[in-house]
């Protein structure tokens, strides 16, 4: 019995190494040479058709509601219906997968099964909005550091989610090639500012998190109501022109720096199957304040943080040419963030800012202390002045046209089948 249990006659989806066990289910939109875009679950190496299966009614008597969210073309519908609507679905299709599944069942579903080889995966939700935050304690202060060596953490940080809201349009999914910018920049010595190539182009290691239910324009989410109004999470890398942000950041923030590209991975991984993942939030040293009422709560201390480890990996053109493996830049883990999502979400809709389905908040590079976790190049390579090693003997202060970053993200847990984000990668190509 405890053999079989939780595992999937799919295979792929019993190997250990697999992103995608029978306990993870991330949903995401995929085509085929003969499918227009629509609703899929990963399993294993294989991306199951919902749409079909719905279909085919083996999602459950068809109402309206229930049509709309699996014959749409976006997550957006099926994350408006909140996490209630998550859980049966992801009961059904635990059944429709697992290796105790009834014959003439699995081979129904069988035939609805494409190969991840032969799809080709979408944005999951039309992003209407998109907020980075500022959540790790290590990131802010390294890079405050390296701007205002005598006061890097500024005087809000430790009682304020910082965020910025980015730019929607130019998120874009993994795989895309990533065009070098160009933009105004001012070297430390120059008189005058000038217009030119983006020379500090870096990644930025982030988790993403996409809204279900909103709320209504003019009301707040209290935070411990939070955490039902996300829908699950993603790869989030956050590429940013370092020499454009020194010049343009202040007063208000980053802006031309970064919203030339986001990359995010197609597959959302669902909170349900993050619940065993789930940790204390990070623990704030006696000598720091408490967070103000309406984002403390004993629960959000309790269980707000996830134990999602990331990595950050990068492949050169030389190192291609060589067939030399990605190398490793770093690893870190998302309970190392300073705030929670939920204090993240809860502070973001306190005013009584409206969040929709679909909407995209990021957490801010995560870092962790040591130099190995830490979420981009600026810190690693401390702003360039020490440069990192690759194999086959080129350096890096910053990317060069040709790299590929591919962020990975995975939870593991003694006793429990390590599930994965997939992969978020993204070339940068020259500027034109
Ligand atoms: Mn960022």
């Amino acid at each position: 019995m405890a053999v079989t249990m939780g595992t999937s006659w799919v295979e792929s989806a019993n190997d250990g190494d697999t992103d995608f066990p029978l306990q993870n289910l991330p949903l995401g939109i995929f085509s085929t040479a003969d499918l227009d875009r629509r609703v899929g679950v990963a399993i294993g190496d294989y991306v199951l058709d919902l749409h079909s299966c719905f279909e085919q009614g083996l999602l459950g008597s068809p109402s309206a509601s229930l049509l709309k969210a699996y014959t749409s073309h976006t997550l957006n519908i099926l994350m408006s219906g909140g996490r209630k609507a998550v859980k049966p679905l992801r009961a059904r299709l635990k059944e429709m997968l697992s290796a105790e599944a009834a014959s003439e069942l699995r081979d129904e579903v069988e035939k609805l099964l494409h190969s991840s080889s032969e799809v080709t995966m979408h944005l999951p939700a039309e992003i209407g909005d998109y907020t980075d935050f500022y959540a790790s304690l290590y990131h802010a202060t390294n890079v405050g550091r390296l701007f205002r060596p005598d006061n890097p953490l500024l005087p809000n940080y430790k009682y304020i989610p910082i965020g910025y809201h980015g730019r929607a349009s130019s998120i874009v999914l993994s795989g895309a090639q990533i065009k070098r910018p160009r933009g105004q920049m001012k070297a430390p010595d120059a008189e005058h500012p000038v217009f030119a190539t983006s020379r500090l182009l870096d990644y930025e290691l982030e988790a993403g998190f996409f809204i279900s239910e909103g709320n209504q324009l003019g009301t707040d989410i209290p935070l411990d109501k939070a955490e039902a109004h996300i829908f699950g999470l993603c790869l989030v890398n956050d590429w940013s022109a370092r020499d454009m942000q020194a010049w343009e950041y202040q007063p208000l923030g980053p802006f031309l720096a970064k919203n030339f590209a986001t990359t995010i991975s197609p597959w959302v991984v669902t909170m349900e199957a993050l619940e065993p993942f789930r940790v204390p939030a990070f623990e704030r040293s006696a000598y720091d304040p408490q967070p103000l009422p309406y984002l403390d709560s004993t629960s959000n201390s309790q269980q707000g943080g996830i134990d999602l480890t990331l990595e950050v990996w990068l492949s050169s053109q030389r190192m291609r040419e060589a067939k030399l493996e990605p190398v490793r830049l770093s690893k870190g883990n998302a309970r190392d963030l300073y705030w929670t999502l939920a204090q993240m979400l809860t502070h973001h809709a306190s005013n009584g800012c409206n969040l929709r389905p679909g909407d995209l908040l990021a957490s801010g590079t995560v870092s962790g202390p040591s130099r190995e976790s830490v979420g981009c190049l600026l810190e690693m390579t401390r702003r360039g002045a020490e440069p990192i090693e690759l194999p086959g003997g080129e350096q890096r202060r910053f990317l060069e046209d040709g790299d590929e970053i591919i962020l990975r993200g995975y939870c593991q847990r003694e006793g429990y089948p390590r599930i994965g984000f997939g992969e978020c990668r993204g070339t940068i190509v020259p500027a034109s």
